[in-house]
């Protein structure tokens, strides 16, 4: 086994693998390390299914990002001849100056993306399943839905290794060190050297990185699965299912008691209910250590907004599960090369910091990784998503 690549890459999740890919497609000799199995459910990655959405507010360059990343997603389904992508629309609620509503309304203007605005008494035509407050009007953009994470990232990493790439799951990096001539990465196994490093390593960056001096927050997150009831005919159940029922998120506001969104997914088949979950940072832990059973308070998370606002899916639990959001001080994923603010690691390149919202941009990302890896620069509107944002702090 060669022990002198190109390009390592450092945690093979959903950024990981993709940058894997990206660099095996291009002829790159890239070695790609994960602590645990690829895929697996420990970081950031877990429990089923991750929405994309189109009408980003939280930047225009990410809307242009995402522009990309549908056509990749589609091509990764064509070259996998797998289903991976689900296009269910999305449906997001809220009052029209809500940042949800609001937001993805000028996001959609301002870059000709396909919706429609629902009144309230359109809302509830259309969507008898949430039972709103008066107030609230829907924003519906036909481009969006949800992609199967786990198989996704089993599909990059099987696609990087049919183009070559040498994939080690179960194998943890201990440390690493690069110098003016070559990057080192010694694992519990051996030492490997390369011209690049790519660190992917979500919530374990901190560890792997210590001298970054960004303060990364690592959150406990909890999804949970529910079964909707069928009291209202035989015909019920299918209201929730996927062909019937969109990827949604509703802003209830802080008036209500709520910070954050709510978010949803349609109930789909070898998924154990209808999914919901909140999008809001949660616990401060430590990866190594997080509990990852059910503790008391996780379904409090949710179930109120089924109670209140779905109360046809205020079923039974059929499933919980934890996973960790990575948060950036700004929410702001961190694309960039190490040597545009420190001079000491000019080999390494950092993708972190996703913030809960950053599986949809997999795809591109490992585009826009790949290019900063071997052309030290990108054509992709990355140039916001850099470390020198944070100089000075
Ligand atoms: C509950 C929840 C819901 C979410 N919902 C959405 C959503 O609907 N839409 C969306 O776009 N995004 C969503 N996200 C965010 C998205 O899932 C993450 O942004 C994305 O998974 C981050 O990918 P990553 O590659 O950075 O991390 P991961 O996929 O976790 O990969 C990091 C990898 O690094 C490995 N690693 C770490 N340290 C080492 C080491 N020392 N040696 C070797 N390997 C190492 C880990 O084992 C892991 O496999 C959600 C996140 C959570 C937690």
């Amino acid at each position: 086994m060669p022990q002198q690549f190109d390009v390592i890459v450092i945690g093979v999740g959903a950024m990981g693998s993709s940058v894997c890919y990206h660099l095996a497609q291009r002829g790159v000799r890239v070695l790609g390390l994960d602590r645990f199995e690829i895929p697996n459910e420990m970081g950031s990655s877990g429990g089923y299914s991750r929405m994309f959405r189109l009408a980003y507010y939280e930047h225009g360059n990410y809307v242009i990002l995402l522009q990309r990343a549908f056509e990749l997603w589609q091509q990764l389904e064509l070259m996998a001849d797998q289903k991976l992508f689900h296009v269910t629309g999305g449906l997001y609620m809220g009052r029209s100056d809500s940042e949800l509503v609001g937001g993805s309304c000028q996001a959609a203007a301002e870059h000709g993306i396909e919706h429609v605005i629902l009144s309230h008494n359109q809302l509830a035509d259309r969507f008898g399943q949430f039972h709103l407050p008066d107030d609230f009007v829907g924003f519906y953009e036909h481009k969006a839905g949800f992609l199967l994470s786990q198989p996704v990232i089993a599909t990059q990493a099987e696609l990087a290794r049919c183009n070559g790439a040498a994939l080690h799951g179960c194998e943890p990096v201990i440390e690493w060190q690069s110098d003016r001539d070559r990057v080192s990465v010694r694992t519990e196994q051996r030492t490997y050297h390369a011209d690049e490093l790519i660190l992917c390593g979500g919530a374990w960056t901190s560890k792997l990185l210590a001298s970054l001096n960004i303060q990364l927050r690592v959150t406990r997150q909890v999804m949970g699965w529910v079964e909707p009831s069928s009291t209202h005919g035989p015909f019920s159940m299918s209201r929730w299912q996927l062909g019937q029922f969109p990827v949604w998120a509703i802003e209830l506001g802080i008036e209500a008691g709520y910070s954050g969104l709510h978010y949803g997914f349609p109930m789909t088949a070898g998924h154990p209910g209808l999914k919901i979950a909140h999008h809001f940072p949660a616990q401060l832990v430590d990866p190594d250590q997080v509990d990852r059973q059910l503790l008391p308070g996780d379904e409090r998370t949710f179930r109120s907004v089924l109670r209140d606002y779905l109360p046809d899916a205020d079923g039974p639990l059929r499933a919980m599960s934890t996973c960790l959001y990575t948060n950036s001080p700004d929410s702001h994923f961190i694309v960039d090369r190490i040597a545009n603010v420190a001079h000491d690691h000019d080999r390494v390149t950092i993708a972190c910091g996703f913030s809960g919202h950053g599986f949809k941009f997999a795809s591109v990302m490992g585009q826009a990784l790949a290019d900063l890896a071997m052309n030290h620069r990108t054509d992709l509107p990355v140039g916001f998503l850099g470390l020198s944002r944070f100089k000075g702090n």
